[in-house]
């Protein structure tokens, strides 16, 4: 097989340097691509760059960036099929999954576009004190500068377009290291960005190593960091950001509750996609499920039956559902936290057996709360399932954990509904589906170990721009 190699991207320009970073197709576990690879020397002159085209971006007129976002959706849609394949490859992804993200990609980007178009101020009264009486204002946002980006392996299209599209939108240059595990993703999109008539300097897409990546966090000149990633890293990070804003997206162990009257053959089908697409490897995968007593029988059922009727095997099958996990150790570490679980006295009832990388999707039930495959965060396809009887001290249950992006809640009473919106401790509640809903234009984010600040084009348009006052006096 022959092997593609992909530059990097410094200054808008494609660099071949180096091309010594090597790709895995996550099914075969052999090495697919090879990509070039950026040394500390290549992450500054990126930075002095970004930093150089910093003005030409703020004074980019916004149909200019508009048509920059219509471009890459345009040639997103016509590359659609290779985009698709490289996921699979790099991404481990099975065709339903990685046919998924890059319609995402295109809505993102799409959604960036719009949003280009609508980044205006105010006119403020002034008058409301005679001090100002003769005085007229406004406040308008500016792009806040050069904003480093980092972002994780498990979504390598979208993630990176909720962090670039946005950038663009608000005429902020970038410097981007994507994950080292699935960088291709990233590069195509490099590739298509370097089509357009943007100043010299406004993107760099530069895979690194940890040595070369010290910059993204640490240097000043970067007006904002933006990650993505685990809250292990999130958080050692934002400790050497120093004084620039952080926004981060990090893990989570997502909960769900389905309540005695919810409509039980929706909840199976919507929880067996939450908990398993991608084998589970999404922050917002569904890891802990409340369910009422009266009808937890019913369901852990149904569950069982359809979960261990899950394909696994051929990624291109659009029939399978069960991918592998990104390396052989995550799935050895994924069984071994089983193993912990049952060794505490969980029931595994369908499942959880590993094949090379992939694990088969697996369902628990009666596990103690400090097993790590209920209190961390999996991160693999891992489901437990436990009984209630009082709702309020459910949503206790769901609030005691460390971590808080979504939670999803099959119900009907808008009372519960309501108390669940206001005492759920997390970035997004969602009814009658699963956490793992998302759309590109929603804020979304979390809160405590998931993390600080929002994504969602116009949210992270926010973080990278800032507000500027005019006030004017009549003379
Ligand atoms: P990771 O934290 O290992 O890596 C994320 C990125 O940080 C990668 O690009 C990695 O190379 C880089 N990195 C690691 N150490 C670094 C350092 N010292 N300096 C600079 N960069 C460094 O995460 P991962 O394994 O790639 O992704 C999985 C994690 O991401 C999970 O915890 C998942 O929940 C989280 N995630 C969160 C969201 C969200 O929106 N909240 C979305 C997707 C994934």
């Amino acid at each position: 097989m022959s092997i593609s190699t992909y530059p990097f991207y410094l200054a808008n320009r494609a660099v071949h340097a180096n091309t010594d970073l090597a790709v895995e197709d996550k099914h075969t576990g052999q090495t697919a691509y090879r990509v070039a690879r950026a040394g500390a020397a290549e992450v500054e002159q990126a930075i002095a760059a970004a930093v150089d085209a910093r003005q030409a971006m703020a004074e980019l007129p916004s149909h200019r960036r508009r048509d920059v976002l219509q471009h890459c959706v345009d040639r997103f849609q016509e590359r659609r099929d290779e985009l698709i394949e490289v996921l699979i490859v790099e991404g481990g992804k099975v065709i339903t999954d990685a046919t998924g993200e890059v319609g995402r990609l295109i809505e993102t980007f799409q959604i960036a576009a719009e949003e280009a178009t609508r980044i205006g101020g105010e006119v403020l009264p002034m008058d409301i004190t005679p001090r100002a009486e003769r005085f007229w204002g406004m406040w308008k946002r500016v792009p806040i500068g050069p904003v480093s980006l980092i972002t994780p392996f498990n979504f390598p299209y979208n993630l990176v377009a909720h962090k670039v599209a946005p950038a663009i939108a608000a005429g902020c240059p970038f410097v981007l290291k994507p994950a080292s595990k699935t960088p291709v993703g990233a590069l195509l999109i490099g590739e298509i960005l370097a089509e357009c008539d943007l100043p010299e300097g406004a993107f760099s897409i530069l895979p690194a190593d940890r040595e070369a990546s010290a910059a993204f966090t640490e240097d000043e000149r970067f007006k904002l960091l933006s990650f993505t990633g685990s809250d292990e890293v999130g958080w050692a990070l934002k400790a050497r950001a120093g004084k620039k804003p952080v926004v981060m997206e990090l893990g989570g162990n997502a909960a769900c509750l389905v309540d005695a009257d919810a409509d039980i053959d929706h909840a199976v089908d919507r929880l067996t996609f939450g908990a398993f697409y991608q084998s589970g490897q999404s922050c917002i995968s569904v890891q802990r499920v409340q369910v009422h007593e009266s009808i937890y029988d019913t369901l852990r059922d149904k569950l069982i039956e359809k979960v261990g009727g899950l394909k696994k095997g051929d990624p291109r099958d659009s029939d399978t559902f069960i991918g592998p996990l990104i390396s052989e150790g995550d799935a050895e570490r994924v069984v071994d936290w089983i193993a912990e679980a049952v060794d505490k006295g969980a029931r595994c009832l369908v499942g959880g057996k590993r094949e090379g990388r992939i694990v088969t999707p697996a369902i628990l039930e009666n596990v103690d709360r400090d097993c790590r495959v209920y209190d961390n965060e999996v991160f693999g396809p891992v489901l437990v399932i436990e009984p209630f009887s009082d709702f309020d001290q459910a949503l206790e249950i769901i609030n005691d954990s460390r971590y808080g992006l979504q939670a999803g809640l099959f119900l009907r009473d808008i009372d519960k509904m309501h108390r669940a919106w206001n005492r759920l401790d997390v970035g997004g509640v969602v009814i009658n589906d699963v956490p793992a809903f998302r759309v590109d234009h929603m804020p979304y984010g979390g809160v405590k170990d998931s993390g600080l600040g929002r994504e969602g084009i116009r949210f992270a348009v926010e973080d990278m721009t800032e507000i500027r006052m005019l006030a004017v006096r009549n003379m």
